[in-house]
């Protein structure tokens, strides 16, 4: 079995380009079109995040492919704005070469107390030595899944509006969101900080997550 560290890969984009095509957008409210300049995107959506005129939002979307549990899917697929693509567990087999005939997990690092993680490595292993048993009696990948615990690593791809972004990030970056799922957003959200504060500046995350938790994070070229 492999323990595995989970990451997270934004495709590139530039958040004032982003911003500049939602003003250009929205300007077709007001036929103002006229009153574009290099800045004015910034009032202007701010005063739109303000008063709630948020469908001006949905214009743009980002794309991110995500390393994470299986768990953390689970939870994330429930946003239903959001497009997603998933390793699937059916047509995935984990005892063939190209998976390197073992099962990936993605790595607890929050359970800390040695004594819990042993647990669940232990777990773990148990669970590939009978998903790999039952594959050499002639299983199927819809009997062997059956197995799988949340833990299992899945590589899925996520593209939202702007907008849903927006809400998605409020909500799965607090305190009481499962880690493995803050792991991979806080990044995402400090990084669309960085590239759209107008939009997403204001966010509140759990600062207290200890950043050595934060999944890598790459800009696709
Ligand atoms: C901390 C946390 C704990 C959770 N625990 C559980 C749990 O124990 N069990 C469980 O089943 N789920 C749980 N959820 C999932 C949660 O209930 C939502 O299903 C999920 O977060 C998707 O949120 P959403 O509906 O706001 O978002 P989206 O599907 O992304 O929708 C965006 C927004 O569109 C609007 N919208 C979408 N569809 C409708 C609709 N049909 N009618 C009216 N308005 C709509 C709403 O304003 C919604 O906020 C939890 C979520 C969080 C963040």
């Amino acid at each position: 079995m492999r323990i595995v560290e989970p990451w997270i890969e934004v495709e590139k984009i530039d958040g004032v380009q982003i911003m500049k095509r939602i003003e250009r957008a929205c300007r077709t409210c007001y036929r103002s079109e006229g009153k574009i300049t290099e800045d004015s995107y910034k009032r202007l959506l701010t005063n739109c995040i303000n008063r709630g005129h948020e469908s001006v939002l949905e214009h743009e979307k980002v794309t991110v492919r995500i390393y994470n549990d299986i768990g953390s899917y689970k939870d994330l697929t429930r946003h239903r704005f959001a497009s997603f693509s998933v390793e699937s567990t059916r047509y995935c087999s984990y005892d063939k070469d190209k998976y390197g005939n073992e099962i990936a997990f993605i790595d607890p690092v929050y359970i800390e107390d040695p004594k819990l993680y042993e647990i669940w490595k232990d777990t773990m292993q148990k669970i590939e030595d009978n998903y790999i048993k039952m594959k050499q009696l002639g299983a199927t990948n819809d009997m062997c899944r059956e197995l799988l615990p949340h833990s299992t690593a899945a590589e899925y791809t996520m593209t939202a509006n702007i907008r849903e972004w927006k809400h998605i990030l409020s909500l799965r970056t607090t305190s009481n969101v499962h880690p493995a799922i803050r792991q991979v957003l806080i990044p995402l959200l400090k990084y669309f900080k960085e590239q759209m504060p107008e939009i997403f500046g204001d966010i509140k995350y759990d600062e207290e997550f200890n950043p050595k938790y934060y999944a890598k994070l790459t800009i696709a070229d």
